[in-house]
């Protein structure tokens, strides 16, 4: 843990609002790597994750690993256990014919491997490296005003207020710091029409009901029209991780509001009417599938910029995206990682936080808007294997292969030094630093 006495050893004072696992990490890699002591304000009474299993891909490792987070996620887990994240895609009907092994993208090195976490597990891990004089419950931030002097007012909606003079907004989909960054006239988040219903079973339950696919190693994705279903193992392989989607293609993504709760929890029954006619393995998962939740997916129209000023938006605050790459969060660890490496250069001040910053967007909105763009387009192919869509193996393949490499096998250190070096080249940081 860090020491709660030492100074910041910087010039400015940070606010992070939102303690998801975005948030925390920030703070984590803010103390570790640039000895600064943010304060993480939560809308919750206590920082808490769904239930629910998370893909973590190599480059998410990564930057979890130069955060230094990695090790004591793999410590707190029964998951720490690296596989490749390449998923095997079968029909989602009759006998579960193979569509497409992405083992065969591209050959597997063993730097392409990444886990299957259970999400709890991973905040748990996160938690204790987090100093707990810093960290805010029931903290709801609803607006940020400047003040006189040039910093930030970050108002709550208990009334109380707290002043930074960098604002980092880690605060989810809804983010309501993303109001302060972008214009609020365009509507920049809609709903993709497709639904998830999640949920985790015992292995050993569905082996014992003759699920004949083995689904202690690989992420399976099994495909239809208008419907794809993920299940992969965690905790060891102990528990599979359920998430059913389906899609309403009968309207335009984005003309329906859901006006009510995202995730709410519905009688399992909706869940097998909806994949009536699937084939056994799938119903046989389904059939296990007690207490689903359902959650409506949002995602963000790609957004021009993640900061103004002094205030950046790192994880779903700034690229909320669909789920089909399992790479949402992982775009999220490489934005802390980005950030906390370009706060932590000894050239970083206060006088030049803003240009550090713009330095940040530069890298980070193209390569996050285009994992944003993949996972949609991922979602749409998984969801067209049959009439009317492909009809083949080959079609899907053609299409599938090469679509993970640029997630995966990016160099985070080589977009940092870049960055230091267009900063010094600009004169905001010293060409001796
Ligand atoms: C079905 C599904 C499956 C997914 N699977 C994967 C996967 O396998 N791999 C992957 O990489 N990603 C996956 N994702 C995406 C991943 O869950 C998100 O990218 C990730 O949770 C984002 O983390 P975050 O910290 O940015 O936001 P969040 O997890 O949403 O955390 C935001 C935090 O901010 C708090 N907050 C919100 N508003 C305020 C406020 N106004 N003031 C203060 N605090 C506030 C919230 O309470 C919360 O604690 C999946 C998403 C879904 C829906």
């Amino acid at each position: 843990m860090s020491d709660p006495r030492k100074p910041n050893a910087k010039d400015f004072r940070v606010a992070i609002i939102g303690g998801g696992m975005c948030g925390l990490a920030c703070a984590v890699g803010l103390a570790r790597l640039a000895g600064i002591q943010a304060e993480v304000f939560e809308a919750a009474p206590k920082f808490e994750e769904v239930g629910a299993g998370v893909g973590l891909g190599p480059n998410a490792l990564r930057a979890l690993d130069r955060l230094g987070v990695l090790d004591a996620v793999l410590a707190q887990t029964e998951d720490a256990d690296r596989t490749a994240r390449r998923m095997v895609f079968v029909s989602g009907l009759d006998q579960h014919e193979e569509v497409y092994d992405y083992n065969n993208s591209s050959e597997l090195t063993p730097a392409d491997t990444g886990i299957g976490i259970y999400r709890p597990a991973f905040l748990d891990a996160v938690l204790l490296l987090v100093d707990p004089k810093t960290t805010h419950f029931n903290k709801r931030c609803t607006s940020v005003s400047s003040t006189a002097s040039g910093a930030y007012c970050i108002h709550f909606a208990d009334g109380t207020s707290h002043e930074a003079d960098l604002v980092i907004g880690a605060d989810g989909i809804k983010s309501v710091l993303r109001t302060a960054v972008v214009s609020t006239e365009k509507k920049v988040l809609q709903f993709t029409n497709t639904v998830a219903y999640r949920g985790l079973v015992p292995r050993e339950t569905l082996e014992r009901d003759g699920m004949k696919i083995d689904m202690s190693q690989r992420v399976y994705c099994f495909v239809g029209i208008d419907k794809h279903i993920i299940a992969f193992p965690i905790r060891s392989g102990k528990i599979i991780n359920i998430v059913a989607f389906a899609t309403d293609n009968s309207v335009p993504a984005g003309s329906v509001e859901v006006t009510g709760p995202w995730v709410e929890p519905v009688p399992q029954q909706e869940v097998l009417d909806k994949y009536e006619g699937w084939g056994p393995d799938v119903m046989i998962m389904l059939n296990h599938l007690k207490n689903p939740s359902k959650w409506f997916i949002h995602s963000l129209t790609p957004l021009q910029t993640f900061i103004r000023e002094k205030i950046a938006l790192v994880g779903d605050a700034a690229h909320g995206m669909a789920p089909h790459l399992g790479s949402g969060v992982g775009q999220g660890f490489e934005d802390v990682f980005v950030l906390c490496e370009l706060l932590a250069h000894p050239s970083t001040n206060l006088s030049n936080l803003e240009d550090v910053l713009k330095a940040y967007d530069a890298l980070r909105v193209p390569r996050a808007n285009m994992v944003l763009e993949r996972s949609h387009r991922a979602g749409v192919i998984y969801e067209a294997y049959g009439k009317p869509g492909y009809e083949s193996a080959g079609d899907m393949e053609g299409h599938l292969a090469g679509i993970w490499e640029p997630i995966w096998r990016h160099d985070l250190d080589a977009d940092v030094a870049s960055a230091i070096a267009g900063l010094q080249q600009r004169g905001a940081f010293s060409a001796a630093d």
